[in-house]
């Protein structure tokens, strides 16, 4: 929310109030106000995380489909979806973090600023990268000389993806030129942001071609988010995912394919997720408050939970949610 907004708001909130206290004293009007005044701070000073891409690396629509799945994207831009990214903020400190720099970098950045009025600065305080697969970090590439230009951005990786990034072009020319200042981060260790803001990274099985794959917990002073985009199986965790969702408040999880029948004509084994399914049947005999807690992120184009209302409404009735761009959590 926009601060001249809700000043506005609460201007005439407390305009109103003035009538309605003309029965109390001149002191019991103060207090009243104050106390109005403390409590507003109070709900808006509050971390929180923005959504800003729900989409599996390809996006949706994705490159060459032209199926039922993504027909209804290329035929009305309001369908399309953005590449899988949030925003976390500090209303406090006026800060910000972005987690991945995904293809469609430059229209996430700019709804950043547009849903939040321009209450942050343009670019974020740092950039959190999962690993080096083309969703998640290409869009570092218009931080660069050719787009951006940007100055020490600070980016925030895990050992191997930290030094993919400093010893292969074009990336290393980022680092060279200043653009990105790299912020190498160990596994399992908790990087402190603001005081009100922790970012604690892990690992997570998953094609490790080029770098590890991250997942984080961001603890803020309300709440705990569990970010999970890309992980093969649970099954082949180290952690019980149960477990891991029962200890936030909110998990971001890796939705990339609905079911086992999505890919006709490829080897799903090749870019194996935990189907959609798979979690629900995991999760099945949890409390509805634990399950509630669940919203499904990264898309693929194929899974119907990006594109069709049917599929939508029988996961919500199943007590689960599902990431929608736009959303504050
Ligand atoms: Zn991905
Ligand atoms: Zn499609
Ligand atoms: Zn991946």
């Amino acid at each position: 929310m926009n601060n001249s907004g809700t000043a506005t708001r609460y201007g005439i909130l407390i305009l109103l109030l003035s009538y309605v206290l003309r029965i109390f004293s001149t002191m019991g009007k103060i207090i009243i106000i104050t106390i109005i005044l403390l409590f507003s701070v109070h709900v808006h000073a509050q971390p929180y995380v923005l959504v800003l891409g729900t989409a599996q690396d390809g996006g949706y629509p994705h490159i060459g489909c032209r199926k039922q799945c993504c027909e209804q994207a290329w035929n009305n831009p309001d369908n399309r979806r953005y590449v899988v990214s949030f925003a976390v903020t500090d209303p406090e400190t006026k800060q910000w973090w972005l987690f991945e720099a995904t293809p469609d970098i430059k229209e996430q950045l700019q709804d950043f600023y547009e849903l939040t009025r321009g209450a942050y600065k343009y670019l974020p305080d740092g950039i959190f990268i999962s690993h080096a697969h083309i969703g998640h970090y290409t869009g570092l590439a218009q931080l660069g000389r050719e787009a951006l230009g940007a100055k020490n951005v600070k980016v925030y990786a895990l050992p191997k993806m930290a030094s993919f990034l400093e010893q292969n072009g074009p990336w290393q020319q980022l680092v060279r030129l200043q653009n990105i200042d790299i912020i190498p981060v160990a596994v399992n260790s908790v990087t402190g942001l603001t005081k009100n803001i922790r970012v604690q990274s892990f690992t997570v099985p998953h094609r490790d071609e080029y770098s590890e794959t991250a997942g984080f917990i961001i603890h803020t002073s309300q709440k705990k988010y569990l970010f999970i985009p890309d992980i093969d199986k649970w099954a082949k965790w180290d952690k019980d995912i149960v477990k891991q969702v029962q200890k936030v408040d909110i998990a971001l999880l890796d939705a990339t394919f609905y079911s086992a029948d999505e890919l006709p004509g490829r080897r799903m084994e090749e870019v194996p997720h935990p189907f959609v399914k798979e979690t629900m049947k995991l999760f099945s005999e949890t409390e509805e408050a634990i399950r509630a807690k669940i919203h499904f992120i990264h898309m693929n184009h194929t899974n119907p939970l990006i594109w069709d209302s049917t599929a939508q409404q029988d996961l919500m009735h199943a007590g689960y949610k599902y990431a929608i761009q736009g959303m504050k959590l």
